[in-house]
């Protein structure tokens, strides 16, 4: 018998050469290495209050949240829920945190209780830093009782409650945070000794495709994975001082997280806080903390490429705009570009496992190579990016979508509490399965055609919504549209849209079909629109497809 051949693997790297990551230092003194070369540097922005924190304050603060912590007994190891919007007090408590070697989930405080009791339990976490608005979400009888623990008869399972309003305003039983960091002495610090494969941060996916998923980053990961974007002669993601980056996606999710908080920080550039999305806030501080870097998703391009009132303000100080977490059609990048011209647009592409961040722009290097429209840039450097058959798992060349796949030190360590789901996701030869569709063109850029999951299977043919969707928004009676599939006898699936009109509009069903079927082939046409709202999205920027086909699944009983 012929001895067996090792298939042949395709691996697609970095146009940039490997650089050497520091991944044996803590994420917090990894990240606040330039705060003693430029103290006086701007480091936060609370665009809500307008006040301004430098480099040295912020570290200082963060130390200080740090030994707080320490006294609400806080150790090495320990979980600390955020419940936080963005604001300061998000950054302290993380690397406050962070610097004890304690564990950092942050969770959307605008889920129901129970959804936060799930996070909570998963995570073991004892105390949570939240709102005083959201404290009658903990108190919910699936919490224990919020007190300090030794109110608690002895079994220690009270939950702290740390609040940052005002400390005059700080409801029963709960902590005030500004009042703790002020009586915290950062001298008392111990030497926490944090190796790099120590957790820091467990944030949950977006429970897009199913409930969400805790995912364990650690401290080397983490440092690689901001290391890949920011740190080398010639950074993927070139921010310095000087840059104001936009954060107002929440840092509950990871691209902010990662991708703006952490990079900013390590190059040095400030970060404006935004508490929520609010169309003439963002414009506004964008306008007047000269944001140049911002961090966008679809449905954030979607408003501004829509919105006539950006031509009020001065948007001039913008040279990135890097949109992420879903697909972004070309047609919505120029209706935008042409609000702000001098910009350069480009993707990143990130999964919450991968920590984040697979591909990113080279557009945006300290010296940028082009990037084509609708690609996601080119894979992050130091790392490894393959595109597998889905069926047969084997490797596929360039040009050729099936599943893409990644390898690195920035990826997970593994799903939290859930080995089984772990070893589903990261094979043997460490390969993170990410369940996205995509191909790798001549130019080594990423195009990402959409989820697994979410491909529709016209007869045996396969037609991805995202493509679609751009499509649709491309219309100027559409303000907005999903495509889901619906059963059919004849062909297993079709694609159907749910569609916004545009105000004013009354364009009809034909004429959105007819205006999809002149530029695709045939069995990428809509067989059905349903005229709608508005479209359910997650807080990260995602289409949430399934509350769709739920609805279509209802129609159809009905
Ligand atoms: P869940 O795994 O819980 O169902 P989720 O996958 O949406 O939710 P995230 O980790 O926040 O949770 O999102 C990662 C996914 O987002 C990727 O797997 C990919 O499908 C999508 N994505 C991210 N960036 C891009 C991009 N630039 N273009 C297209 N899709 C993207
Ligand atoms: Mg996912």
């Amino acid at each position: 018998a012929p001895a067996a051949v090792a298939p042949e693997v395709t691996v697609f790297r970095s146009k940039l050469p490997d650089i050497e990551i520091p991944s044996h230092l803590p994420l917090h003194d990894y990240c606040f290495a330039r705060a003693a070369e430029l103290p006086d540097a701007p480091c936060l922005i609370a665009a809500a209050t307008g006040r301004t924190y430098t480099y040295a304050q912020t570290r200082l603060l963060c130390r200080r949240a740090a030994a707080s912590l320490r006294v609400l007994g806080v150790r090495q190891g320990d979980r600390v829920m955020i419940l936080l919007q963005n604001s300061v007090e998000f950054v302290l408590t993380f690397f406050g945190a962070s610097f004890l070697g304690a564990v950092t989930t942050a969770g959307n405080p605008f889920c129901t209780p129970q959804e936060i009791h799930k996070q909570f339990r998963a995570s073991g976490a004892r105390l949570i830093v939240t709102q005083s608005a959201y404290v009658d979400k903990l108190r919910h009888e699936a919490f224990p009782r919020i007190g300090a623990a030794s109110d608690d008869g002895g079994d220690g399972n009270a939950l702290t409650v740390v609040t940052i309003d005002d400390a005059a305003n700080t409801p029963e039983g709960c902590l005030a945070f500004w009042e703790l960091v002020a009586s915290a002495d950062e001298a008392t610090l111990p030497e926490v000794s944090i190796s790099p494969d120590d957790p820091v941060a467990l944030p949950f996916s977006s429970g897009t495709t199913g409930l969400p998923k805790g995912v364990v980053l650690t401290h080397g990961g983490q440092v690689s994975g901001v290391a890949q974007q920011v740190d080398g002669e010639n950074p993927n993601l070139y921010m310095r001082e000087g840059d104001v980056a936009l954060c107002v996606l929440p840092l509950f999710h990871i691209f902010s997280l990662n991708s703006v908080l952490l990079c900013a920080l390590r190059a040095g550039a400030a970060v404006m806080l935004m508490p929520r999305f609010e169309m003439g806030a963002m414009l506004e501080g964008i306008q007047r903390w000269r944001v140049t870097m911002a961090a966008v998703v679809p449905p954030l391009v979607l408003a501004l490429a829509k919105n006539p009132a950006l031509e009020k303000y001065d948007l001039s100080s913008i040279r990135i705009v890097l949109s992420g977490a879903a697909p972004l059609g070309k047609e919505l990048v120029d209706a935008l570009r042409a609000r702000v011209p001098q910009a350069i647009f480009g993707q990143g592409y990130g999964m919450t496992e991968a920590g984040p961040v697979l591909s990113m722009c080279p557009a945006f290097a300290r010296e940028p190579s082009p990037a084509k429209p609708g690609s996601c840039g080119t894979v992050v450097r130091n790392a490894e990016l393959k595109v597998v058959d889905p069926d047969t798992g084997l490797s596929l060349g360039r040009n050729l979508p099936g599943e893409i796949c990644i390898r690195g030190p920035q990826i997970m360590k593994g799903y939290l509490n859930d080995p089984e789901a772990t070893a589903r996701t990261i094979d043997v030869d460490g390969w993170l399965h990410t369940g996205d569709i995509g191909f790798v063109d001549d130019d080594d850029e990423v195009f990402i055609v959409d989820r697994v999951k979410e491909l529709i299977k016209f007869k045996g043919f396969q037609v991805p919504p995202a493509e679609l969707e751009a499509l649709l928004l491309a219309h100027p009676s559409i303000a907005d549209a999903a495509v889901v599939p619906q059963k059919n006898d004849a062909a297993g699936e079709v694609p159907v849209a749910f569609v916004v009109r545009a105000a004013d509009s009354d364009i009809a069903e034909d004429a959105i079909k007819e205006f999809v079927s002149k530029q695709v082939v045939f069995y990428k046409r809509l067989h059905k629109v349903y005229f709608t709202h508005s479209i359910p999205k997650s807080a990260s920027g995602k289409i949430l497809r399934r509350e769709l086909r739920a609805k279509l699944a209802a129609t159809e009983t009905a």
